[in-house]
């Protein structure tokens, strides 16, 4: 029970990495607002915590991240709801992967506009509420793309070093006033956005990872819970690796 009561909103909740936060989170006693486009598999998020007597304490809230007149609305529903608002996640994100010669401006602008827009929407809008109690944590998601680089995701490295700078930037601006802002940085973990890899570069992308394996939507969970529960109280403006050691 590391996060009795407090109220964690998660953007990108319905899938991957998010949905298996929603779930930890629940399950340490917080309530969460699962935010997300992807409405389908929200709703089935919410039946699945019903199924174990746990939808009270969950909502779906429909959100585009990538717009902030959307991004407004769900933090208002949100406090609205819940009346507070303790944790936000900011995990909802996209790849568009192309090598530089064969980049559309579309490819581009769609991952800035998620990835990067979205992040600070998310917390603009956010943070203000949190400040205002004088506690709270905001995680964001960058990538092992987003320190070392990687071929074809010029796009995605960008956002994700910036979620870096944003991080590191928040943290300086809002500390002082209570909210602690830190990232985590997922190596290659088994979700629908490795799903499309083919199996020999799988293969060969796992060979980088000295721990031989993916990792799994849990053990990002597991780094989100710890950076917002009270244990991280004196982590401010990290970067926490969970990648099993990935050299790329
Ligand atoms: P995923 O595709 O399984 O889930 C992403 C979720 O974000 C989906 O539910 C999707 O509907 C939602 N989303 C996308 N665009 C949105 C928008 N505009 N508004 C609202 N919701 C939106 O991916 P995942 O692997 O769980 O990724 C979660 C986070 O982890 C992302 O930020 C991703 O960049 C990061 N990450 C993933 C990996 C990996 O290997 N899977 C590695 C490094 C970082």
């Amino acid at each position: 029970m590391r996060l009795k009561d407090k109220v964690a909103l998660i953007t990108g909740g319905a899938n991957g990495i998010g949905r298996e936060t929603a779930r930890l989170f629940v399950l340490e006693g917080a309530f969460v607002a699962i935010a997300d486009y992807d409405e389908t598999a929200g709703v089935e998020v919410l039946l699945e915590l019903q199924a174990a007597a746990l939808v009270e304490q969950a909502i779906f809230v429909k959100v585009d991240v990538s717009d902030a007149i959307s991004v407004e609305q769900m933090v208002s529903s949100v406090v609205e709801q819940f009346g507070t608002l303790d944790i936000l996640i900011n995990n909802a994100g996209i790849t568009r992967d192309s090598m530089l010669s064969k980049m559309t401006l579309e490819q581009w602008h769609q991952v800035i506009d998620v990835n990067l827009n979205g992040v600070f929407y998310c917390t603009k809008f956010a943070a203000p509420h949190m400040v205002q109690k004088g506690k709270g944590k905001i995680i964001n998601t960058s990538s092992i793309v987003g320190v070392n680089g990687n071929i074809g995701q010029t796009n995605y490295a960008a956002t994700k070093a910036g979620v870096i700078g944003m991080t590191k930037t928040w943290a300086k601006e809002l500390g002082f006033k209570g909210v602690t802002v830190n990232a985590v940085a997922p190596g290659y973990i088994e979700t629908g956005m490795v799903a499309k890899v083919p199996e020999k570069v799988l293969q060969a992308m796992i060979e980088k990872v000295p721990l031989r394996r993916l990792g799994r939507p849990q053990d990002i969970a597991k780094a989100y819970l710890y950076l917002a529960s009270d244990d991280a109280d004196y982590v401010n403006g990290t970067v926490l690796e969970v990648d099993g050691g990935l050299v790329i």
